[in-house]
């Protein structure tokens, strides 16, 4: 099915409100990119025609500079605006411009020969067509693959009366929030009674919570609990993810991933899979792993309790509508998650997933995000890739990579660059699958229905278990009396950013 007109009109006011909630959030959040894995090789001008990742070719003076400096931190981070709070976490951060767009420095394995030039990847640009899905899935049709799965569901169209505003944090007063909220007090878990953090200033302006180690917050030192999931725990596994859709050119890629045969874990937003749920079906349908990525996509610390369940809760809720199934993993929007986040996802069911980090100057984030909005040249995501799979060849470990299919331009780095490079990968090969699959486990261990519990225990138990999260009461998943007062604090940051919700919300109404 080919988007008509009508349909791009109707829903692209909540993708400016989500290019907007971005770019915001972009300039207040930090994330230091990726550095190579060791110092690169002084420059080789007549390097063509090797293969070696960090070879370069083409170069310009300025990535001689960077290439032939003693610190790493220059070559491969990422491009982030004047001002930016990065510094004060990485340490170090070259600012490039958007017009000073560098050559491409590195030989790919491969890449796709329907490729979209690079030249043509970049910010405004005219837009491809769509493609088909690749199937459609029928109505009523029983996912054979996943035993126990209920049939799909028969949906002609979703009622916006029955789901909160898209792009915005939801309210907390429906009934169905407020039945979360009791089932969350009902495991008795106890959730640390942080003050939301103002996401606005990302680190920079919540240094009290920034340097709060017992908070545990990745956003600001990239602090895991051993009930995230981080990597792949087998050398050159990859778990392919992809975040933010389901959107206009998730069909694009769906057909590259059918046609070699790759399957991935999609974190999706529900404010999206409102409008584009026959998507999800297909993707669900074709095999690839469903997960949470919060209905509207803004930084969980943020957020107050109760704004935090109700993001989780509506997300999973249309997942569970359109699929039939309900996901057991979430990925922070951002990365943005502390023990408080954590407590609620894990009271709820949800295990947090990131991307593998080895330092604040090598996580996994290819940046491909910020192509659309200039912040970054495709240029330099294809360097920030080469840089990972610098990193993921040198680990005893497999890793997890941030990608994104809300933007046409991060598709097509993905299908014409990304994927063709890795599959080129050839010794050894990377063995590229959905994070379920990567943590040798089976498909029907990613949905609350088809879990049989045994191979994936539940995540609050398995929490509880492992000591993150303590329960008030004598067991875990006991019913308890207590209440936990966090539960239902208030604050004023959180407020904040409701504003800040109302305001991007307001875009949606532009013409
Ligand atoms: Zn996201």
């Amino acid at each position: 099915m080919r988007l008509s007109t009508n349909t791009l009109l109707a829903v692209l006011p909540v993708f400016v409100a989500a290019h907007a909630d971005h770019h915001l959030h972009a300039r207040a959040q930090q994330h230091a990119r990726q550095v190579p894995a060791a110092a690169p090789p002084p420059p080789v001008a007549s390097a063509a025609g090797s293969s070696s990742q960090a070879n370069v070719v083409g170069t310009t003076s300025s990535q001689v500079a960077a290439s032939q400096s003693s610190s790493p931190a220059v070559a491969g981070t990422s491009t982030l605006p004047a001002g930016s709070s990065a510094a004060s976490v990485a340490g170090t951060t070259s600012s490039v411009s958007s017009a000073a767009v560098p050559s491409l420095t590195v030989q790919l394995q491969a890449t796709n020969p329907t490729a979209v030039p690079l030249a043509s990847i970049i910010p405004g640009q005219v837009s491809a067509a769509t493609h088909p899905l690749p199937s459609t899935a029928v109505a009523g049709s029983v996912p054979t693959f996943l035993s126990n799965a209920p049939p799909l569901p028969t949906i002609t169209g979703l009622l916006a009366a029955n789901y909160p505003p898209p792009d915005r944090p939801a309210p907390t007063d429906s009934p169905e929030v407020q039945q979360w909220i009791k089932e969350v007090q009902d495991t008795g878990v106890v959730i640390p009674q942080f003050s939301p953090t103002n996401g606005i200033g990302g680190c920079a302006n919540n240094t009290a919570a920034a340097s709060d180690a017992s908070r545990c917050w990745w956003t600001c030192g990239g602090c895991t609990r051993s009930t995230d999931i981080t990597e792949c725990p087998t050398a050159m596994d990859w778990g392919l993810t992809y975040d933010d859709g389901p959107a206009f050119y998730t069909p694009n890629l769906l057909e590259y991933l059918d046609q070699e045969q790759l399957k991935a874990t999609f974190f999706v937003v529900g404010s999206r899979v409102f409008y584009n749920w026959n998507m999800l079906q297909s993707q669900y349908m074709g095999q690839h792993q469903i997960a949470v990525h919060t209905w509207s996509h803004f930084p969980l610390t943020s957020l107050t309790n109760e704004q935090i369940i109700a993001e989780l809760g509506w997300s999973r809720k249309i997942i569970k509508d359109v699929l039939g199934v309900t996901p057991n993993m979430m990925r922070p929007p951002y990365g943005d998650i502390d023990d408080r986040v954590r407590a609620i996802s894990l009271a709820m069911g949800l295990t947090p997933v990131m991307w593998t980090r080895i330092s604040p100057l090598a996580t996994f984030d290819t940046d491909d995000f910020n192509i659309a909005n200039g912040q970054t040249s495709v240029q330099q995501v294809i360097q920030n890739w080469e840089n990972i799979i610098g990193n993921a060849t040198t680990r005893n470990s497999g890793f997890i990579v941030l990608e994104h299919d809300l933007f046409e331009q991060s598709v097509e780095v993905a299908t014409g660059y990304i994927l063709p490079d890795a599959l080129g990968h050839k010794n050894p090969p990377f063995k590229i699958q959905p994070v379920i699959h990567c943590l040798n486990k089976d498909m029907t261990d990613a949905y609350i229905e088809t879990n049989n519990n045994k191979t994936n225990p539940p995540a609050f138990q398995a929490a509880v278990s492992a000591g993150i999260v303590t329960v008030t009461g004598t067991a875990a998943g006991a019913k308890s009396t207590g209440k936990s007062a966090a539960v239902t604090s208030k604050s004023t940051a959180g407020s904040l950013w409701s504003l800040a919700g109302l305001a991007l919300g307001g875009l949606m109404t532009l013409p």
